[in-house]
């Protein structure tokens, strides 16, 4: 249940999460002084871990944090990052505020109860260098960028009329899911 996926009282075990043992990050580079630096945990070619989970969750977590994540969120966020060049996820490796813009914890008093965010399956992507509305209906009218984010694992983009500032994107099922097309959907 979602209310007992805590975030500041996290109970996980170490043997029950540590798919990644300390003695083998999965990719570390250390600081000057020595210290893992948690915000160079590269996750694909333009992305760092830091981007997908909240500050306190990676910083308890380590490069474990990973695990809170689908990795086809990951491509599917990657996928746009190409087409669509700079993109944001979480800002506050760079001095921003946004944190949960991709993972969300229960208790982050943001968002739908039972959000894809919750279960690591979406990314609120903010693009800078293009109009939302416009990456909105290029993805919604294009077959072939539909057909590859489906195939990535995308499933549901959220209506542009209640994102206008980021698109919404995640892998929820449905019911109605269409072949190789996005659900627009309304929260
Ligand atoms: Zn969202």
């Amino acid at each position: 249940m979602c209310t007992d996926f805590p975030n500041n009282n996290m109970t996980f075990k170490e043997t029950s999460i540590d798919e990644h043992p300390k003695s083998k990050p999965m990719s570390e580079t250390l600081t000057a002084s020595g210290k893992r630096d948690l915000m160079n945990i590269r996750v694909s070619e333009n992305f760092f871990l830091w981007e997908f989970v909240p500050r306190n969750i990676l910083y308890r977590l380590e490069e474990r944090a990973l695990l809170l994540i689908d990795s086809r969120i990951i491509e599917v966020a990657q996928y746009l990052r190409k087409m669509y060049g700079k993109t944001f996820i979480n800002t506050y490796g760079i001095k921003g505020h946004l944190q949960n813009s991709g993972f969300r914890p229960c208790d982050a008093g943001i968002g739908a109860e039972f959000s894809q965010h919750k279960y690591g399956r979406a990314v609120d992507l903010k693009f800078p260098e293009t109009s939302h509305a416009i990456i909105f209906k290029q993805i919604t009218t294009g077959e072939s960028i539909q057909k590859d984010l489906y195939q990535l694992g995308a499933r549901r983009l959220e209506d542009i009329e209640d994102t206008p500032t980021w698109i919404h994107i995640d892998l929820g099922e449905g019911k109605d899911v269409i072949e190789n097309k996005l659900k627009v959907f309304n929260p």
